[in-house]
């Protein structure tokens, strides 16, 4: 459902996303996990077309995302970092505006609008401005919008960083829910739990390399060995008679 080979995205000098290779089966919740900086945003930028790689190749859907772009964006919806939202617009006309630019008809829009703003709890905010809604119900109407066009694959960028724990739940069980009913979801995150809670396919991800890959509980278990092995040699070399301090030599004096 979703492939990306040896993807590559450099800016001047800095190489920010360098030889990823993963792939997600249809159904799967694709957790890729970082820190700041590590290359998170660029490569789910890449995979959902926002930004052109460098080098290398990705599919979503079977449709090649930068040769075949009009159709692979039919196919993928993105939550990205920073909201998508018109502040000047209501709740309710961002859904309508952004369904009619998958060309949906009018009462085709309207009708979706209505399920998902009940899908993410925000029926009664439908006429509200944008701009006094809270963070997490912004994050929300985000997901909302990036759900008017029925997609196969969903892309969230750090859906939940910034919100507090009752938003971070909320958001969370919409993610379950989508999932169970048979979306493909490639998320992005700095936090290991929510990993663990939503994927079930992790890989690890920094300075813009693909440290580990594997079910969440297999990428803690290497993370714990890698450390494990690192403490071993490390103590090795502080317990070796050759590692210890020299003396220094004494003070010449005349
Ligand atoms: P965060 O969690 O802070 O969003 P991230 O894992 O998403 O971090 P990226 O935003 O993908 O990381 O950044 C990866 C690297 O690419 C960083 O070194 C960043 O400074 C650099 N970078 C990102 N965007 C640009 C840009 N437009 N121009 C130059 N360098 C960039």
């Amino acid at each position: 459902m979703l492939v990306t080979e040896n993807l590559v995205k450099q800016y001047g000098d800095i190489t920010a996303v360098d030889d990823v290779s993963f792939s997600a089966s249809a159904g799967q919740v694709f957790g890729l996990l970082g820190p700041n900086g590590a290359g998170k945003s660029t490569t789910i930028n890449c995979i959902s077309g926002l930004l052109s790689p460098t080098s290398g190749q990705v599919a979503v859907a079977g449709h090649d995302v930068v040769r075949d772009g009009k159709a692979a964006r039919k196919s993928l919806g993105v939550v990205p970092q920073e909201d998508n939202l018109d502040h000047e617009l209501s709740v309710y006309e961002n859904l309508l505006i952004y369904g009619r630019y998958f060309d949906l008809p009018y009462a085709e829009c309207r009708r979706r609008a209505d399920e998902l703003l009940e899908f993410v709890q925000l029926t009664e905010k439908s006429d509200s401005q944008v701009e006094p809604l809270s963070g997490g119900m912004k994050r929300r109407l985000d997901l909302a919008m990036s759900l008017i066009h029925r997609p196969q694959v969903l892309f969230l960028d750090e859906p939940t960083t910034g919100l507090d724990p009752m938003s971070r739940l909320a958001v969370w069980n919409e993610v379950r829910s989508l999932n169970r009913q048979g979306m493909t979801i490639f998320l992005t995150t700095q936090y290991l739990e929510e990993a663990d809670e939503l994927a079930n396919r992790v890989a690890i991800i920094d300075h813009g390399r693909i440290m580990a890959e594997g079910t969440p509980a297999q990428t803690v278990e290497m993370r714990v060995w890698t450390f494990v092995y690192f403490a071993f040699f490390i103590l090795l070399y502080f317990i070796s008679p050759g590692a210890k301090t020299k003396p220094l030599p004494e003070r010449v004096t005349h």
